[in-house]
């Protein structure tokens, strides 16, 4: 199916944009990791939004998300790998399957993965962004796998049915029952070590020998999600409009600056999605 956009992220700018789509009758396809505003969850009490003070972050979030769903919103808990333009279109790749939208609204949040050192040239050589992918590169060798996303546990479990050795750095409590050969780590991932390919992490803790990288984090950098998606520093540029770099392409929320807060994402992603419906009429299929 060929959406009329598909919305990247799930926080509150991702979900207030899902509510203006299905206002404006425009078929939206929402994509979040999976945990749905991870950042907001953390929050143990939010006195400023609008209307619902004093709510922990994590109600917020499920009210957000509550209302994207009854809107009837399609919603794929998996994260984008990458984005692809066609001529009239966009391709856009999860570990498990491909869809397709007219348009775009970038959502993802503030925490653009800034790249551990070495990583962005050790990309392809052991460094990789997704378990489903590349898993079966890694079989019976070791491995580590650095994640702050509770939605990636099943990856984890998975590559752990792959690999031979799993050495795991996660900042999130882990399920009691692990698989035998996953190996929990201490310290701060710092440094990607190797030569041709990885060789070794250096941490907080220490140095571990590795075959090969999985980086699950919620968002990788975004000049690899969409090539000619340009940048301001850590930010999405972007016009008045919140129209990006890239033609049909919109972008909403902390991705696109200060101040880091609700009420301004949210309002942002209505007012995103109204510059991407009139984009839509303007440029019919
Ligand atoms: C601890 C804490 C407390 C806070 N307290 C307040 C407060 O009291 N008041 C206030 O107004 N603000 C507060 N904030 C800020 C507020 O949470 C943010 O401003 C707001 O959540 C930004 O919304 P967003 O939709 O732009 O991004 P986010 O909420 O970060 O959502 C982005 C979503 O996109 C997903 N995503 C990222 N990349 C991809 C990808 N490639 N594919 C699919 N999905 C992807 C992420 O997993 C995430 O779910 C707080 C933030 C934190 C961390």
């Amino acid at each position: 199916m060929l959406y009329d956009i598909a919305i990247v992220g799930g926080g509150p700018a991702g979900c207030s944009a899902a509510v203006t789509a299905a206002n404006r009758s425009l078929s939206a396809l929402l994509l979040d990791t999976g945990d749905f505003g991870l950042a907001l969850r953390k929050s143990a009490l939010v006195k400023n939004y609008l209307g619902m003070p004093d709510r922990s972050g994590a109600e917020l979030m499920d009210a957000f998300t509550a209302h994207m769903k009854a809107a009837g919103t399609t919603v794929v808990p998996h994260k984008v790998l990458s984005i692809l333009p066609r001529e009239k279109h966009f391709y856009l790749a999860t570990p498990g399957e491909v869809y397709e939208a007219r348009s775009i609204l970038l959502c993802p949040g503030a925490s653009h993965g800034k790249p551990l050192e070495g990583e962005t040239a050790m990309l392809g050589k052991g460094v990789t962004y997704c378990a489903t992918c590349d898993g079966y590169l890694y079989r019976g060798k070791t491995i580590g796998v650095v994640t702050n996303l509770p939605s990636a546990w099943e990856e984890v479990e998975f590559l752990a049915g792959v690999a031979g050795e799993v050495k795991l750095w996660a900042d999130f409590p882990l399920p009691e029952k692990r698989p035998a050969n996953v190996q929990t780590m201490e310290g701060k991932p710092r440094k990607v070590l190797g030569e041709e390919r990885v060789e070794a992490l250096e941490t907080t803790a220490g140095t571990e020998k590795l075959e090969g990288l999985f980086l699950l984090r919620e968002t990788d950098p975004l000049d690899r999600l969409l090539p000619g998606l340009r940048l301001d520093g850590p930010f999405i540029r972007v016009d008045d409009n919140l129209a990006t770099s890239v033609e049909g392409v919109f972008a909403a929320g902390d991705a696109v600056g200060y101040p880091w807060q609700i009420n301004k994402a949210a309002g942002e992603g209505q007012k995103a999605l109204l510059s991407a419906a009139s984009w839509l009429r303007e440029n019919p299929v």
